[in-house]
């Protein structure tokens, strides 16, 4: 079943954009897959981090042992989530949790000077008529927008060139800046928005941090325009075919995604293992 499309967010397009059967399972056939472990400590380490700033902007200061109550808060929150081997997973990842809270307060936290932390924006791309929504995870009093991740391997360098969720945050946090004066369905020239940074943890061996930075420039926005144009059109004409009827074929896509248990179009993880939804099968409902 397709459901009307009543907005749009930088999770919802990069879905579609990374598989429009995997959106459809996502956001019309509302499937929920469990989070796996490590997900979840992601989430938690993401958790302490919001908690930090919005205790530092008050002009609180949350120490390294309430930052880690605040993360087995979080971890234990979501224990239910899992089964019993999750739960054990959990236990093991515990103490990398802590390891990650302890070495961002560290390394990274002292450098941020928070402004807004989690602040809700809306605005309106050209050519589209329902609002892309977000919530902008941290903006520094610099006017810098930051997103943080945790992952096991450094990021690419150029990977803010191609990535729709920074650039939709800075244009969230300029719609915010704008306010009533933000003219309805145009976007800023480029030289108007605020610059971005990833701050990564990477977590290897030793626990790393990886920081890009990004500036836009005109080329990026009438790339993202047709971006938002192109995923809007296939939701609202249900093009919800497999990614690998669109493009190249790449079975790490499946493997990777949350849906692969549930999905008849998953590729085989080997040349061997038969197609299960058949190759010449459209998934357009
Ligand atoms: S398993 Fe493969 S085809 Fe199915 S939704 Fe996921 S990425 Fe798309």
């Amino acid at each position: 079943m397709a459901r009307p499309l009543r907005r749009l967010s930088p999770s919802s397009i990069r879905t579609y954009e990374r598989c429009p059967q995997m959106y459809h399972l996502r956001y019309n056939e509302r499937i929920r897959v469990p989070s796996t472990a490590a997900q979840l400590l992601g989430s938690a380490v993401h958790t302490v981090i919001e908690m930090f700033y919005k205790e530092k902007r008050d002009g609180k200061a949350l120490d390294v042992e309430a930052a880690f109550d605040v993360l087995d808060d979080a971890l234990d929150a979501t224990l239910h989530e899992l089964d019993e081997e999750g739960r054990a997973e959990i236990e093991e990842l515990r103490e990398l949790g802590y390891d990650l809270v302890e070495y961002y307060l560290d390394e990274v936290a002292p450098h941020v000077r928070p402004h807004l932390i989690e602040e809700r924006f809306s605005f309106n791309v050209p050519g589209v008529d329902v609002p892309m929504v977000g919530y902008v995870d941290l903006v520094d009093q610099d006017g810098t927008v930051i997103d943080h991740k945790t992952a096991a391997s450094p990021f690419p360098a150029d990977y803010l060139a191609h990535d729709i969720q920074l650039l939709t945050y800075s244009l969230g946090y300029n719609a915010l800046r704008l306010g009533a004066r933000q003219r309805p369905g145009q976007l800023p020239l480029a030289s108007m928005l605020p610059p971005v940074r990833l701050d990564v943890i990477v977590k290897g061996e030793e626990i790393t941090y990886q920081r890009l930075e990004f500036r836009y420039e005109q080329e990026h926005l009438e790339q993202y325009v047709e971006r938002v144009n192109a995923v809007a059109a296939g939701i609202r004409t249900a093009d919800f075919r497999p990614f690998w009827q669109i493009r190249e074929p790449d079975p790490d896509v499946c493997h990777y995604c949350d849906f692969n248990s549930v999905c008849t179009y998953r590729l085989p993880a080997s040349p061997d293992e038969p197609l299960e939804g058949g190759e010449s099968e459209s998934a357009t409902p």
